[in-house]
């Protein structure tokens, strides 16, 4: 049987009459910038997270850009996030003029290990990016009494974990920002880019507001330089059809990683992902640690029996050409992340999978060398 890593036809093909309508409806209107979809899929968003403020962006990168820019982030700065990341995250802050920091994380969780970030520390340091990596919260407490002591702006890097929770706050609402993406890969997989940007604090909504249209306001009046980071009134339209879909693809996922847990729990040579009390997990990736070396020929042997996998990620941010020229590179030791771009897997669990995939994935990983 074959298993591909994440099956979107699956999800959005049941829905094809409503996410038709709402194209339809948009269509009607002949407004396709920003909007009444727009403006609702924002309401609807914010009251989920818990927040004030939800602004539709262009996309998750962009999100993670305009909260830099409305921060003030620039030349001469320097801004901390993990290595063990995806791209977004650190080129955001060199687009910016400024300059990553990268910190080691926690081989179990994945997530960022503060006490490397303290490492990573200089007087130019304005910000912390924490990642949620996988669908699961960071450490909230450590990350806010570090920002505290420090005196940093945090931004949430939300992306892989919309509704995510942490004790009760959502992923993204503990912060000056958080960040979200709609790429259809995601737990809220839109039919194109896009993405959220999200904040309690009314003068920094009002700032990425201005800045997500050229910072303009009043029209063609221009007090502070923005950019194109709006979100298209289809995309919101098409979104709000996916969304009230949603709590039910997060139970899914969350079904299909607790059947993992319980049938893979003897399976030997791997080391299932952990899962820590008190925070919810949303599972956009159900990311396995291979261990003697026997990581690619896992990877083989799994895509030999038609199973999808990928690694993510296997080149870390300290490890990128592109960034190979920063002196930061040498702050703090990044021994768990260059570990886990040697050993990590992730194998299929998104919402549609079923039973017998779910059975056909156990079994190939189970006569891996058996
Ligand atoms: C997907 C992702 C992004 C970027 O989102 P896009 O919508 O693709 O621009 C940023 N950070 C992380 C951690 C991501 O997984």
């Amino acid at each position: 049987m074959n298993v591909p890593l994440l099956d979107v036809n699956a999800q959005n093909h049941p829905i094809a009459e409503e996410l038709r309508a709402a194209f339809d409806g948009v269509l009607e209107t002949g407004r396709f910038i920003m909007g009444a979809e727009v403006e609702q899929f924002e309401a609807e968003l914010a009251e989920f997270l818990g927040v004030k403020h939800a602004i539709g962006v262009s996309s998750g990168t962009d999100a993670i850009l305009l909260a830099l820019m409305a921060l003030g982030i620039g030349q001469g700065d320097e801004v901390i996030c993990p290595s063990f990341t995806f791209f977004a995250t650190a080129g955001c802050i060199a687009r910016t003029g400024a300059t990553p920091v990268f910190c080691d994380c926690h081989p179990d969780t994945f997530n960022i290990d503060f006490a490397s970030a303290e490492q990573c520390l200089s007087d130019k340091t304005k910000a912390i990016i924490p990642v949620h990596l996988f669908g699961q919260s960071v450490d909230m407490d450590a990350c806010a009494a570090f920002a505290e002591k420090h005196e940093l702006k945090v931004i949430e890097d939300t992306a892989q974990s919309l509704g995510a929770k942490f004790g009760d706050r959502s992923c993204g609402a503990m912060s000056e920002f958080g960040t979200y993406s709609f790429f259809p890969s995601k737990n809220l997989g839109g039919l194109g880019d896009g993405g959220l940007l999200v904040t309690q604090d009314d003068e920094l909504a009002d700032i990425a507001i201005k800045m997500r249209n050229h910072g303009m306001h009043p029209r063609y009046y221009h007090q502070m330089v923005g950019g194109n980071f709006r979100l298209d009134a289809l995309q919101a339209a098409l979104l709000r059809v996916k969304f009230s879909h949603y709590a039910d693809y997060t139970r899914q996922r969350q079904e299909n990683a607790a059947y993992y847990k319980e049938q893979l729990k003897d399976l030997e040579g791997v080391i299932l992902p952990v899962e820590q009390d008190g925070y919810e997990h949303i599972w956009n990736q159900f990311t396995l640690r291979v261990e003697h070396g026997q990581r690619d020929a896992l990877k083989e042997h799994l895509t030999e029996n038609g199973i999808g996998c990928e690694i993510y990620y296997p080149v870390p941010m300290h490890q990128q050409q592109c960034f190979a020229h920063l002196e930061s590179l040498q702050r703090t030791s990044l021994k768990v992340t260059d570990e886990l771009a040697s050993n990590v897997l992730s194998i299929p669990v998104y919402p549609e999978l079923n039973r017998d995939q779910q059975d056909a994935v156990i079994a190939a990983l189970k006569s891996f060398n058996a």
